[in-house]
Formats: structure tokens, sequence, C-alpha cells
């Protein structure tokens, strides 16, 4: 029905609508409701930044409340109570318990802004311009954070050169059998490699956009080691994999690393309104008071929700157990399907960013339209579009989660033409 005026008045620029074109009305939890009102589980998750559902009570009240009670919605960077509350909830309930003592840079409200951000920075403290990136890295589309990503179509966009990056092998790149990092290693402490002293190196623990591609905690943990020995810092974007994805709050709990920056965004905010951070160890702090300013810095309505979500879900960890749980269903599941396509998908991702990876890009794109079909959204990504992505809400409840199961099973027995194999666990 309003087809139209997006056809006429939306840029060509949009993308995600292509893929499921219908006009959504209504969302709550894990499911989305279209105008016809037909409902479909939303394993899009806003590529990330609904991790704890839409419209989730525990952190849509708090915010209402808020502003009923005539709070502060927008601040620049002024001190506001909205903001010492989540920077006290954040410091005593995220960054105390797991030993770290970043301070927190509020930067404009994209995730592409807080990754320019870390890049000024490192380039600031380090008086170096090149940069490390990883081969199918994706960190935003502003021409800093745009430099750092390895999607050519991306890349096109820019329409000037995109300069002051090496590219390097992420783990697995070559294949299970290769290990990338006596190559980096070689290229990065070698004076004859040709590549300049890197003021920082910038990683994803998975993947999100490229492929889900997920690191090895040995290899992230050599990488900060290398990262130490040349002065280069370790800038880990956490964007994606972050706010508790993977089944940990970061994506790098579990490894004996800690990175000298976390990039943070997305599901940050509790209830999907733009907020961004950058976590920056403290002696590193060199910035000078608006350096790197922003209008948009003090978007109070996602101070509340953020606060709302950490007291909700992360003074204990009952909620990154949960997580855990559906993440072990969720991989032993697709386990199994990938098993019954006689090698033609495999399992990538970790935790609750996790997927199937197909052999031939034509099957993604079918399979995706096919659960979209019954009622179920996920999209595809990876450089070729071969990977069909499932991020649920890591709020899913059991049932739905074996509602996406069973789509995604029989989408993909019937898509191959073979009979869906039904697990007996
Ligand atoms: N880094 C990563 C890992 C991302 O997944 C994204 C968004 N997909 C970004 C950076 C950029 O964030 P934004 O789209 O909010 O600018």
């Amino acid at each position: 029905m309003y087809t139209t005026i997006f056809d006429c008045a939306e840029s060509n620029v949009r993308s995600y609508c292509r893929h499921f074109p219908v006009t959504f009305s209504s969302a709550s939890g894990a499911w989305m409701v279209d105008t016809d009102g037909r409902k479909y589980l939303d394993l899009l998750a806003g590529a990330g930044s609904l991790n704890y559902g839409h419209n989730n009570p525990l952190i849509v009240a708090p915010v209402i409340e808020y502003l009923n009670g005539s709070g502060i919605v927008q601040s620049l960077d002024l001190h506001t109570v909205a903001k010492a509350e989540f920077l006290q909830a954040f410091s005593d309930s995220i960054l105390a318990p797991r030993g770290l003592t970043y301070k927190i840079q509020f930067t404009g409200p994209t995730g592409t802004n807080a990754v320019e951000a870390a890049l000024k920075l490192a380039r600031k403290i380090t008086g170096r311009t090149n940069v490390v990136a990883f081969t199918n890295g994706y960190h935003g589309m502003s021409l800093g954070a745009l430099a750092l990503t390895s999607n050519p179509v991306k890349r096109a966009g820019a329409g000037v050169a995109l300069t002051n990056v090496t590219f390097l092998p992420y783990d697995g790149y070559f294949g299970p059998s290769v290990d990338v990092c006596d190559y980096i290693e070689a290229m990065l402490t070698s004076p004859g490699s040709g590549i300049d002293r890197p003021a920082a190196v910038i990683v994803e623990l998975v993947q999100g956009e490229g492929g889900l591609a997920a690191a090895r905690m040995s290899w992230i943990e050599r990488i900060a080691g290398l990262c130490r020995e040349i002065g280069a810092l370790l800038i880990v974007d956490d964007i994606q994999a972050g706010c508790g994805r993977t089944g940990s709050f970061f994506s790098f709990e579990g490894s004996a690393v800690q990175p000298d920056m976390v990039v943070l965004s997305k599901s940050l905010s509790g209830l999907g309104a733009p907020l961004s951070v950058v976590l920056i160890r403290p002696d590193l702090d060199i910035w000078s008071p608006g350096e790197h300013n922003g209008t948009f810095r003090g978007n109070n309505l996602a101070f509340v929700g953020a606060t709302a979500a950490i007291r909700c879900y992360w003074t204990n960890g009952d909620f990154a157990r949960s997580v855990q749980e559906h993440a072990n269903v969720l991989t032993r599941e697709l386990t199994a399907i990938a098993d019954s396509t006689d090698g033609e998908a495999s399992v990538v991702g970790r935790g609750l960013i996790t997927g199937l990876s197909f052999r031939s890009v034509a099957l993604a794109d079918q399979i995706s339209k096919r659960l979209f079909e019954n009622g179920v959204i996920a999209e595809t990504c990876g450089v070729h579009d071969h990977v069909v992505k499932l991020l649920p809400p890591l709020t899913i409840s059991s049932t739905d989660l074996s509602f996406a199961i069973d789509t995604l099973r029989e989408v993909v027995a019937s898509t191959l033409g073979r009979p869906a194999q039904v697990d007996a666990a």
C-alpha cells in the first residue's frame, strides 16, 4: 500500500527494504508486523542494534517515564543526570567486573563516527598515519572508516582515494590449514615488507558484515602481542559483535586481550536509539577539549535506555548464560542442517551472530527470500552475499528460536531439493 511513496520519494540508496519489500507497522520483542497484519520473526534485529528485541518493556518504560517527567532529550556534551547514571552503570556493571578502566568518549551517534574518532586518536597518539585492517572487515561508510572496509562495492562509492590503510589477512582467510599469523608478523616487523609502521590495528572478532568469520582467541592474542611489539594500538570494533552478541558483553572476553580502544554502538542504548562510544585506555585519552565534537553526542533517551539495559541484563551473569545456552542450541542445529547439505553449507560465526555460508551465492539469496516468505527475516552478508546471517534478539524465547530453526531447516531442504532432516534432539 505504501510502496509507491518509497519508490517515488526515497533515494535509490536504500537497500534492506529491497530484500524485505513490505511496509512494517509495529514490532514487539522478536516479531515485526506489516501493514497486512503478517508477522515476521526478526533475525535481522536492526543489524545488531536490537539485541534486547523491539520495544522491550523493561527498557522502554523508563524512557517513557523520563520523557513524561520533562527529562532532557538532547544536551550536546553538557552534564545531565541521565548521562551521569549511564556512566555510573557502565563503569560499575560492565567495566569494573571485567577489570577494565576505560575512559568513555561519546562520539556522534553512528558507529562509523566512533571509528573515525578512534582512528584520529590513534594517529594523534602515535604520530603515524598508516592503519592495519583485515580482509573482509567492515567498519563504516564515512571516509576514514570506509578506507578500513574491504567490500569493493562500498569502497567504490567513496569517489576519492581511500588511503593510509594496509589490509592483512584475517584469521582463516586462506582456509583452516594456513596460519596467517606468521605472515602478518613478518609483514609488520620486517623492515623490508614495505608496510609503514601502523598507528593502530583495527579488528572485529566476528566479521559481522564481511561473512561472519570468527577469529580464534589464540589469533587475536597473537595480534595483540604484535601490536605491543611494534607500538601500534589495538582497536577492537565491537559495534556489531559487542553488547552481548557473542555470549559475553565484549567479544574479546575469554581471551587475554585488553584492547587499547574499543568502539561500541548499535545495541548500546538498549532500545535501538543511536548511541556510540569509544572506550579509551586512560593514559591514551590525550584529546584536547572539543577536538572531536558532534551535535548529537548527548542523546539522553539513549542514555536512559542504555542504563536500563545494563541494570536489567548485566548486573550478574544470568543473561550472558542464557545467550550462551541459546547459542549452543543454534550452533548444534545449524551444524545438523549444514551436515545435511553434502558440503554445500557450513556454519560460520560465534554466539548469536551466526549463520550458514553457502558455496553457491544464488542459494543464500534464495534461502533468505524463502525464509521471508515463511515469516522469518534473515539477511545475507559476505563479499558475495553468500552467507545467510542469523542475528536473533538475545532475548528470544526458546519457542521462537525453535520456529526459526525449523523454518530454516525446511527452507534449506526444499531449496536444495532434499527432504528436511529433523533433528531427533
Ligand atoms: N563497524 C561494524 C563492525 C559494523 O557492523 C558497523 C555497522 N554495520 C559499523 C562499524 C558502522 O556503524 P554505523 O552503520 O552505525 O555507522
